[in-house]
């Protein structure tokens, strides 16, 4: 196997297998960062995509799957199986994020002009997504499915967004070996509402485990829902707005589970609160037509007494980008969610250039921030940050939860290896995890008794 993304970083995952002579790519991610070094690192495979045979992906965010419409533009061909709700997912998500690319690029060649220099080309076009989308193969959970002579395939509930799994692959090596070899994808906590909790792999001989949160324990989730009403109710007595930078897909889908929930128990007050994502809009409209992938507490709660999860009488999904600008002009106390999670992109960024300045004003963090994103700024507390090439003072109060993110956390990812012997799973190879999260989770392991654990950097290969 070959590491290529979320090798030491949390974005861009890539990591290839090389299988009785054939190769299998696992994720094909965007990686997110610095807007020069992402475009170069993104643009150009450090393989050559025509020579992949088959991909698996794990899962819809953008990080694990922005990048297969640029590899089939780069000559990819063969099938890319993964759930059908991820598929669903990913018809909307690529999407958008073709969009997002092009307006990215028409930025960006605006400057270039000014300049005298050539412009440049967007990753991919949505024409490219049009054509990747026909490549792709949606199956259902818990299927043993054969991919190629000696590989076959099954896919696990990861619990972390609607249709994720973590993938399973029994090989029979041409010489007659044997190896189940597991790779995680992102794993979810037993405790999130909404989607199941996470089934484990189990005897395997070698694993490709994330460790996003390997360092980090979770707040328990009662403790979550009476935080998140605490601020909620503090900012609404100061009359001022909860921004709340989310993923689209997930995250977003969970907070607005949870408000729902709190607003029905009388714990939070009258307070509007707007969805201003066309992304998200189209997202939880996925979710509603998957209910089969919900865990049974959102089922019986909400499903059978005809409730929707994802709309209340107080919550508003934003269309429009009028409708959108609109929010900027009112001045009672409201909540806005706005994609991008990280703030790199998206409507998020006019709302927080317009409320990141006034200190009745609280930004949400709610998931996990790349190093160098704009979200990652405001949350390590920097004064002034450059939103749309203007300086904008940080006076607003931050606040963060990682509860949201839908990672489980050091505790959760050394308890999902339990139905392994340690004996047997001898390979553990930590990806999608920053040094600081994935060194102690490896400390961790090597003191539970697990062995050979590494910690791959990109390009590094190993046999197992
Ligand atoms: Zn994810």
């Amino acid at each position: 196997m070959q590491f290529i993304g979320a090798a030491r970083t949390v974005t861009g995952s890539q990591h290839l297998l090389f299988i009785n002579g054939k190769k299998i790519l696992l994720e094909c991610g965007l990686f997110q960062g610095h807007r020069k070094d992402t475009y170069e690192r993104n643009k150009n495979f450090k393989y050559n995509p025509a020579e992949i045979d088959l991909m698996i992906l794990s899962h819809a965010h953008i990080d694990h799957s922005g990048n297969i419409p640029n590899l089939v533009k780069n000559g990819y061909d063969g099938p890319i199986y993964t759930t059908t709700a991820t598929v669903d997912l990913c018809q909307i998500m690529l999407r958008d994020s073709a969009h997002l690319q092009e307006r990215d690029i028409e930025w960006v060649n605006k400057k270039r002009k000014k300049k005298k220099q050539e412009p440049m080309e967007p990753l991919y076009s949505l024409e490219d997504v049009e054509k990747a989308m026909e490549q792709f193969i949606g199956v259902q959970y818990n299927r043993r499915i054969n991919l190629l002579p000696g590989v076959t395939v099954t896919f696990q509930d990861a619990g972390h967004i609607l249709g994720s799994a973590s993938i399973l692959l029994e090989i029979e090596e041409e010489d007659g070996r044997k190896i189940r070899l597991g790779f995680t994808g992102d794993i979810g906590r037993p405790v999130m509402p909404v989607i199941r909790t996470p089934d484990q792999l189990r005897d395997l001989d070698a694993i490709i485990m994330e460790s996003t949160y390997g360092n980090r324990l979770h707040t328990p989730s009662e403790e979550v829902e009476e935080e998140l009403a605490t601020v909620v109710r503090e900012v609404y007595e100061k009359k001022g707005k909860i921004i709340i930078p989310s993923f689209a897909v997930g995250r977003t889908q969970l907070l607005v589970y949870m408000l729902h929930k709190l607003f029905d128990q009388n714990r939070i007050p009258e307070i509007p609160i707007y969805v201003d994502s066309p992304l998200a809009v189209n997202a939880t409209n996925v979710f509603r037509a998957h209910p089969e992938c919900f865990d049974r507490e959102t089922y019986r709660v909400f499903l059978q007494n005809g409730e929707d999860p994802f709309g209340f009488k107080r919550l508003i999904y934003i269309h429009t980008v009028d409708e959108s600008k609109a929010l900027n002009g009112m001045n009672e106390p409201m909540i806005i969610i706005s994609a991008s999670g990280m703030a790199e992109g998206g409507r998020i960024l006019h709302h927080l250039a317009n409320n990141v300045g006034n200190p009745k004003n609280l930004v949400l963090f709610v998931g996990y921030s790349a190093e160098n994103t704009l979200a990652r700024k405001i949350m390590d507390g920097e004064k002034e940050v450059n939103i749309f090439g203007e300086s904008y003072e940080i006076n607003c109060k931050i606040k963060k939860m990682d509860y949201f993110s839908g990672h489980a956390d050091q505790k959760e990812l050394i308890d999902y290896l339990r139905l392994n012997p340690k004996n047997k799973l001898k390979n553990i190879f930590l990806v999608h995890g920053e040094e600081s999260e994935a060194l102690p989770l490896k400390e961790k392991l090597l003191q539970s008794g697990y062995s050979n654990v590494i910690f791959p950097a990109s390009g590094e290969k190993f046999e197992i």
